[in-house]
């Protein structure tokens, strides 16, 4: 008996990995039509400075609009991307939108429009051979100067070093900032900080999220500022959702954050600041 129910529990593991197969498959193919018929777009969510919350740069971050399915996550289908290797092709058409809208902003706002735009950059990008010389055809063709642009990588995109360590290196000769992203929740390595060329350090969500609380995230936010500031990196908190965070983030030295309480990701952030300091 025991082991016909596992047979029938196996049978349908079986055809839920089989389901799951055909969905990344279809998911897969939707996404080179929608590459090819322009459902993508990109949002841009400020980076702003503690405590005034006015805005330093921007995170640029891709939506997907699907005729029949709407909208669909980014969490969703960047993995998918990666996995099939579209996010190749994806990410390049996102970087060139990126360098163009920002330096139209530029033309735009002048010294009120943002100092910065990131680019978030999946591992298998940073592995491509190309990626370097993309980046720069990127600013080259926009006209943008490489240092008002921040390339956001993963600790675990990096930890392994190799390739993408050395895409990384040739990027920062050529000017362009690295930030690393979601910092605390990868293979989280102080030596990282030592053998990858970083600027910022985006100090993660779920550090964040209890810091108003005493406890361990507290802690390690506090360490994580002392870290940056002392090797002269820029500190950004991730998802600050409420005026407390924010309090208790300032306080402990962190000049620089991005979440919900100061803006949400939008097409068109409101650029108001009169003289944009370098970040
Ligand atoms: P990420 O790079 O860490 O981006 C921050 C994510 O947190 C964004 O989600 C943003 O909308 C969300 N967020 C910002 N503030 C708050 C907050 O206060 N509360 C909460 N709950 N969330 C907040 P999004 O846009 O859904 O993107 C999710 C992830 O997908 C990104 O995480 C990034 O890893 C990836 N992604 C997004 N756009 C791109 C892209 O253009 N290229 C690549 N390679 N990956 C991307
Ligand atoms: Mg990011
Ligand atoms: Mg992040
Ligand atoms: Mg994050």
């Amino acid at each position: 008996y025991a082991a016909k129910t596992s047979k029938a529990r196996f049978r349908r593991y079986a055809v839920e990995l089989d389901d799951r197969a055909d969905e990344e498959a279809r998911l897969g193919a939707e996404m080179r039509a929608a590459l090819d018929t322009g459902q993508f777009h990109l949002v841009y969510q400020p980076i702003v400075s503690l405590p005034d919350g006015e805005i330093r740069y921007v995170e640029s971050l891709v939506r997907w609009t699907h005729p029949v399915r709407g909208f669909v996550s980014p969490a969703e289908f960047i993995p998918v991307a990666e996995r099939n290797g579209l996010i190749v092709e994806l990410g390049e058409w996102i970087l060139r939108v990126a360098c163009t809208q920002f330096m139209s902003w530029l033309e735009t706002y002048g010294e009120n429009a943002p100092s910065k735009i990131s680019v978030n950059v999946s591992a298998r990008q940073l592995a491509e051979p190309g990626f370097v010389p993309v980046v720069a055809d990127a600013l080259a063709a926009s006209g943008m100067d490489p240092d008002c642009l921040i390339v956001e990588v993963t600790e675990t995109a990096v930890f392994g070093g190799g390739v993408a360590v050395r895409a990384v290196e040739e990027l920062h000769r050529l000017g362009v900032r690295i930030a690393l992203d979601d910092f605390g929740t990868g293979h989280s390595s102080l030596t990282l900080l030592q053998t990858v060329p970083v600027d910022v350090l985006k100090v993660d969500k779920s550090f964040v999220d209890t810091i108003t609380e005493a406890g361990r995230h507290a802690v390690i936010a506090t360490a994580l500022i002392q870290v940056s500031d002392g090797l002269g990196l820029t500190a950004v908190a991730e998802g600050v959702e409420t005026a407390e965070q924010a309090a208790v983030l300032f306080e402990l030295g962190y000049r620089y954050a991005q979440g919900y309480h100061f803006g949400r990701p939008v097409e068109e952030p409101a650029f108001r600041v009169a003289g944009v300091a370098a970040l």
